[in-house]
């Protein structure tokens, strides 16, 4: 799944790329992509048309329209934006192709159709995506503060990983990123978020702000099943550089042969850690 990395890669290859060019046609297939509005909403919306801009909030992208309207576009679990010359064959599980002047289309391509696209009005973002407003601060776009952090965290019973997690507390963060900076920090997944040190909650914040740039600057991380590539079909690298997400039974980056990675269940997923520097 995308998380915030991915998210960024796409946004600046959608800087690049595809702001300031205008959407000629729009095709919508799987009409589940397009279920907060409809069909037709989606292809109105666009049609004739230029992205202004290409924003991002934790996992969502809001590029404005020359229209006053604004596009929201999440890939949630499987969702890649793909930019392709007019006229090649789509993949499949391509559910609203867009094609650009200049001779190009962008795809929303999805196999598992959790993600969406959605075109809506900024004065009424509100009713229309109210979960924006729900986000709680991005550790980039918004400048989280090892102060605000430890806002998040004070007095939290939660497991530190669930409130990572959660993209009311922090926007942003997966699976994968939540435990490369617990490793990072040292912390383990259960500990409780509020027993946090000062000090530990600002590793933490270190952490966070570190291995996101660190992961961006690797064009994000692309795993086994391939479900991220960048919009020109571009795998991410920083897969390579992960310390602990994946590599059950691999010795700890930090601890060498003292210490293995660890996988737990924790909240239905996998969760990696070290269970000898991470307390
Ligand atoms: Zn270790």
């Amino acid at each position: 799944m995308p998380e915030l990395p991915e998210v960024e890669v796409v946004r600046r290859g959608l800087v690049t790329h595809v702001v300031g060019r205008r959407i000629t046609r729009v095709d919508v297939g799987r009409e589940r992509t397009v279920r907060r509005t409809s069909r037709q909403a989606v292809i109105d919306g666009l049609t004739g048309h230029t992205l202004t801009g290409a924003g991002r909030r934790g996992k969502y992208l809001i590029c404005p329209l020359d229209s006053g309207d604004a596009v929201m576009i999440h890939l949630r679990m499987s969702g890649q934006l793909r930019l392709a010359p007019a006229g090649s064959a789509r993949p499949a599980h391509t559910h609203v192709a867009m094609s650009l002047s200049g001779g190009e289309e962008l795809r929303f391509v999805d196999p598992r159709t959790f993600g969406e696209v959605v075109v809506f009005d900024p004065a009424r973002a509100d009713l229309e995506v109210p979960e924006l407003a729900r986000l709680g601060p991005d550790p980039l776009e918004d400048g989280l503060t090892a102060a605000g952090l430890q806002a998040v965290m004070a007095g939290r019973a939660r497991p530190v990983k669930a409130l990572l997690l959660d993209q009311h507390a922090v926007a942003g963060l997966g699976n994968i990123y939540s435990d490369e900076v617990l490793h990072a920090a040292r912390l383990r997944f259960d500990r409780p978020a509020g027993s946090l040190q000062p000090r530990q909650v600002a590793d933490l914040h270190h952490a966070i702000v570190e291995i996101l740039n660190a992961a961006i600057e690797a064009g994000g991380s692309t795993l086994a099943d391939a479900q991220y590539v960048g919009l020109s079909g571009q795998p991410g690298r920083y897969q390579h550089q992960h310390q602990v997400y994946g590599r059950e039974g691999a010795p700890c980056p930090r601890c060498g042969p003292r210490s293995s990675v660890t996988r737990a269940r924790y909240g239905g997923r996998s969760t990696f850690f070290c269970p000898r520097c991470q307390r």
